[in-house]
């Protein structure tokens, strides 16, 4: 095969067979696919797409580019990817509620680049907790507490990283079948039982429309389910943050507050349903009511923030250290009325601003900063009443007035928006 004539191929819009997508991705960990070929491969998938089963393809061949987990016999091994947003810190709370019903969860995680906040980087707020577990003590910790949230080591699917660095330079990142082998590499490595996907549209995501993130999670689910792994998806709203707190310490406390039983209902609500989602494929719950009863009562009798506890001593972090926070400022509603839109990204830009996010991967983090959000879409304010806190160290005016920037008040009521808005199956 020749990987020139392949490229030809796949430019001219005709399909290639899985051996040429083995041929291709094998080549290029190998070092016989060159670089400027693979980015020319990425570029014709960018403009002409990928049929089901070469996307099917191109995912198990980058999965098996490495290592993959292995497992005793026991309980089902599941997991939960969600696509990020803005105070998106389910991770934390769900890998502990899910060991506490039995599950075995090998989270495997990424960091914030951009305004969407990093799962790593929040639990980094607690002292000495690390999250550059080997394989080997992942598949131990995973086996010994029931949960383990870390990063992805080297051997995990390095097709993808490699990939990943190419389509970064090269535009080519925002394609569904690139993006699905991607996602679905990674955790399919990790091999699962079951997969739910958190699926997030709108100006706080990843996927800015409905139809965009739709088109994905379908992707996702097909992906998943011809490799064998029960996989369903959720989309959810991301036009506003999730929960109050968005940030890295703030958020961490906000998840101990949720593994206590309490917390924002909408946190409480995506937890409780993507939770649902795997025990019912798992077999753990015939329905979702059953499932939701076993959730709450993990969370109300302190089995899930136990378990929490015990990850974190596992990976050597320790919640009895001080996490510092930030000064407050609270910012007033200028006028009187309801929250109309919120825009997300821009509040995602000022964590960044403020310190407590990355531009560059290099970047290093003050986990100290961050914002609560006093309102939601929908509520009504009068003039005065406070809307965001703000905690930072250092402040720019032009950070406050990216935030009051960010929250719209019009007269007119709005309703709230829609928070899971579609299962996919
Ligand atoms: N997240 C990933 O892991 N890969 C992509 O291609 C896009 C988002």
């Amino acid at each position: 095969m020749n990987p020139v004539r392949l490229i030809a191929q796949k430019r001219d819009g005709q399909e290639l067979t899985r051996d040429e997508i083995a041929f291709l991705i094998r080549g290029f960990v190998d070092g016989d696919v060159l670089e400027y070929q693979m980015s020319a491969l990425a570029m014709a998938i960018y403009f002409r797409g990928m049929t089901d089963s070469e996307t099917v393809a191109l995912t198990q061949e980058m999965l098996h580019s490495g290592v993959t987990l292995e497992w005793n016999a026991g309980s089902s091994v599941v997991d939960k990817h969600s696509t990020g947003g803005v105070g998106d810190k389910v991770s934390l709370v769900l890998a502990p509620l899910l060991a506490a019903c039995g599950l075995r969860v090998p989270m495997i995680s990424g960091r914030g680049l951009g305004p969407t906040g990093g799962t790593l980087d929040k639990l980094e707020s607690i002292a000495g907790f690390r999250t550059d577990l080997s394989i080997s003590e992942l598949q131990a910790a995973t086996e010994r507490v029931g949960c383990v949230i870390t990063g992805a080591t080297a051997d995990l699917a390095p097709a993808d990283g490699r990939l990943y660095a190419l389509r970064d330079v090269t535009a080519t990142v925002p394609s569904i079948p690139l993006i699905t082998a991607s996602i679905m590499s990674k955790k399919l490595a990790e091999s699962l039982d079951a997969l739910v996907l958190d699926v997030k549209w709108g100006n706080g995501a990843f996927m800015k429309t409905r139809d965009e993130a739709i088109e994905l999670a379908r992707s996702l689910v097909r992906v998943g389910k011809a490799t064998g792994v029960t996989t369903t998806a959720l989309l959810t709203d991301m036009n506003q943050p999730l929960g109050q707190m968005c940030g890295n310490t703030v958020e961490v406390n906000e998840s101990l507050t949720c593994l206590s039983g309490g917390g924002p209902d909408d946190l409480r609500r995506i937890t409780l349903s993507l939770g649902a989602e795997l025990l019912q494929s798992a077999g753990l719950a015939e329905t979702q009511a059953e499932a939701d009863t076993m959730l709450q009562d993990r969370l109300s009798s302190g089995a899930a923030f136990e378990v929490f506890c015990e990850m974190v001593r596992a990976q050597g972090g320790n919640l009895d250290a001080s996490r510092p926070i930030a000064a407050e400022h609270v910012m007033e509603a200028p006028r009187s009325g309801y929250v109309s839109a919120i825009d997300t990204e821009a509040l995602g830009q000022a964590i960044i601003d403020l310190g407590g996010g990355r531009r560059q991967v290099s970047d290093s983090i003050d986990h100290s900063v961050g914002l609560e959000m006093l309102v939601r879409i929908g509520d009504r304010v009068d003039a005065g009443d406070p809307v965001v806190r703000i905690f930072a160290n250092r402040f720019a005016v032009s950070v406050k007035e990216r935030i009051a920037r960010a929250v719209t008040i019009d007269e007119q009521p709005v309703p709230a928006p829609q928070l899971i808005i579609e299962r996919v199956d």
